[in-house]
């Protein structure tokens, strides 16, 4: 059980699980897609509270095994005060809705980085930040925050550009470059590219 305290000075009591098998609650792939996940409502004064706390999130026939950490908890985890105890780590919720994605895909999460690295590298600014957002009819749609204020950008990558990096993937693993944000559980971008 968690509980979440409201502006109201309510404590909302959740029995929301620290660890949730999405095999079996498979409609939460959408529900954290839409943002309705970890949403609560106050039986008090009716307001809807987003929060961020810890879960660990798996679906072992779809090999998902994610730990989900609160964006709070970022310093936290890259100073090493925070274990790893899943495959992979998403912090913050935009970062869940992207690995959800990249799961309920079935793509490879260091591909996704590594595209996002080139269109980082090629923008030439380190204070944008850049989701996969959805796949249609197999292009790859990411979402592009902070090009301009209040306005999101929207960049379509066709499949082939992920397939020819899947072809190149296992020499891409052992450049230093690369190696810097697809080692280890974290496997984020934004280890370079977000750096205080
Ligand atoms: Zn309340």
């Amino acid at each position: 059980m968690i509980e979440i305290p409201c502006h109201c000075g309510n404590i909302i009591e959740s029995d929301m699980e620290s660890q949730i098998d999405l095999s079996a609650e498979s409609s939460l792939y959408a529900k954290i897609v839409d943002g309705d996940f970890m949403k609560f409502r106050c039986p008090e004064c009716g307001n809807e509270l987003k929060t961020e706390v810890p879960v660990h999130l798996y679906d072992k026939p779809a090999g998902v095994d994610l730990q989900f950490l609160p964006e709070l908890e970022r310093s936290n985890f890259l100073s090493g005060n925070i274990k790893p105890i899943a495959v992979r780590v998403a912090i913050g919720y935009p970062e869940l809705v992207e690995k959800i994605v990249i799961a309920g895909a079935k793509l490879d999460d260091r591909i996704i980085e590594i595209i996002k690295f080139r269109m980082l590298e090629k923008a030439e600014r380190n204070d944008i930040r850049i989701y996969l957002s959805s796949i249609e009819n197999g292009t790859l749609i990411f979402h592009i925050h902070g090009l301009k204020p209040d306005q999101l950008g929207v960049s379509r990558i066709p499949e082939n550009t992920y397939k020819k990096i899947e072809t190149e993937l296992d020499g891409l693993l052992e450049n230093d470059d690369i190696k810097l944000f697809t080692e280890g559980p974290y496997v984020s971008v934004s280890r370079i590219y977000l750096e205080d």
